[in-house]
């Protein structure tokens, strides 16, 4: 490796993929310094497993119709699947009654509304307070729900933040995996894996960066670690930024896990339908059945389900998934169901956690996080979105504003 560039861009997901994309084009020496072995981050597709490519991070292109990975990968002749999600669809839901269900998505519509307009006249706070007294049927599987859309309880949630997050409803599969489609855009020309960012230096002329493999300068850096590395350090800067710190920790990366399951008789479980494995308790996961019409079961936990499951350790969140879906099609369906694998994004040093959610009062922490320092660091990460965080898509945007960031600090751009 090379020890001077113009641009540094530091981690290989989504964000750091898409500035590297952009900066690539122009006349420039740009290098991506990954500190795992592959490339993807939270964008992660398991191929080995089952014959079936397994999403462990995103799976979902949301907001497909404006989804400018749906654009790109049309463009490279990826495959997507556009059959609409379960939970968009009625009747999907396994264990709620038609009537249940018309109630639940009556419920959960008027807290969505309650939240847009609250955020709409100002109002700032936890999500859980617009909770009306009348939703209190179905309060265990609003939390649930919560805790696998944001990865944390409606108690940490900010009205502003959820109701700044935009999502046209849209959602479409990528059958050979959303992580590998996105790794497939990778200028990979430009990536130097099992390369750590140890240090930043910033006072001098240039950048001075330490890294796994060596000392190196540069003009500008693209930072787009997550939300929770920046919050702990990971990274030492110097000067410190304490703004950005702060930033940081006012937007934790909520838990979110999956488990995948075989079923030995997969036309038990009708293809595409959902399952909460109990509705009268904010503890349960989510069970999506046969995705695309695979022999498979995606189990979902989130929040501080997920958090125990995983200090419970390897196979809890397994176990725990078998128990409710035994408690729903019977003992029998035990010996039917093989563990495939199980994430722990939690512990993943590379992530620590999921994706972001604002805390109560720190929504405009993602537009201070976003901001660059001295014309030399840019930050992009799926966090630094105000519309799309959480996402995929959201975290390849924001990679590209960076890198236009950049462009322009080097004059190579208008502002
Ligand atoms: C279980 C789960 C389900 C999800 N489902 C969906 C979904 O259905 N749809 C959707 O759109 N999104 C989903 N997401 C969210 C989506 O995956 C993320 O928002 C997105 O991938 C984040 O991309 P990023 O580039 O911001 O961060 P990351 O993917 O975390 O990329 C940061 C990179 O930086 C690297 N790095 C960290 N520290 C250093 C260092 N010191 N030096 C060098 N490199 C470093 C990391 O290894 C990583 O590769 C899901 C995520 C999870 C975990």
């Amino acid at each position: 490796m090379q020890d001077e560039f113009d641009v540094v861009v530091v981690g290989a997901g989504a964000a750091g993929l898409a500035a590297a994309a952009r900066l690539s084009r122009a006349a420039l020496s740009v290098v991506v310094l990954e500190g795992q072995g592959r490339i993807g981050g939270r964008a992660h597709t398991l191929a080995a497993r089952m014959d079936l490519p397994l999403d462990l991070g995103c799976g979902w292109l949301h907001s497909a119709d404006r989804n400018p990975l749906a654009t790109l990968f049309a463009r490279a002749g990826v495959a997507l699947d556009r059959t609409p999600p379960a939970w968009g669809r009625g009747a999907a839901h396994l264990n709620l009654t038609p009537e249940d269900q018309v109630a639940f998505a009556a419920v959960l519509r008027d807290f969505e509304a309650a939240l847009e307009e609250a955020a709409r006249t100002g109002q700032e706070g936890r999500a859980l307070t617009l909770l009306t007294p009348g939703a209190s049927r179905w309060a265990a599987l609003l939390e649930a729900n919560s805790a696998c859309y944001h990865g944390a309880g409606l108690s940490q949630i900010s009205i502003q933040d959820h109701a700044a997050r935009q999502d046209t409803g849209v959602a479409w599969r990528a059958p050979d995996g959303y992580g590998a489609a996105i790794c497939g855009l990778a200028p990979r020309s430009l990536i130097v894996p099992h390369c750590a960012v140890l240090s930043i230096d910033h006072e001098g002329p240039r950048l001075r960066l330490e890294t796994a493999r060596g000392k190196i300068t540069a003009k500008a850096a693209v930072l787009t670690l997550s939300s929770a590395l920046i919050a702990q350090e990971a990274i030492r800067i110097h000067p410190r930024l304490p703004a950005k710190v702060d930033a940081a920790t006012g937007l934790p990366l909520g838990q979110a896990e999956k488990v995948f399951l075989r079923p030995s008789a997969p036309e038990l479980f009708p293809r595409e339908s959902h399952l909460w494995g109990c509705q009268d308790r904010a503890a349960t996961g989510s069970y999506y059945m046969r995705p695309m019409g695979r022999p498979v079961i995606e189990c979902y936990f989130g929040g501080d389900h997920a958090r125990a499951l995983a200090e419970a350790g390897p196979g809890a969140a397994t176990a725990y998934a078998i128990d409710e879906l035994a408690d729903h099609y019977g003992a029998d369906v035990r010996s039917q169901l093989q563990p495939v694998a199980e994430t722990r994004w939690g512990a993943d040093p590379w992530a620590m956690g999921a994706y972001s959610h604002a805390l109560p009062g720190c929504a405009p922490a993602r537009r201070a996080l976003a901001e660059p320092v001295d014309g030399r660091l840019f930050f992009a990460g799926e966090a630094t979105s105000s519309h799309s965080y959480g996402t995929a898509h959201g975290a390849w945007e924001s990679g590209l504003r960076a890198a236009d960031e950049a462009l322009a600090a080097l004059g190579l751009r208008e502002p």
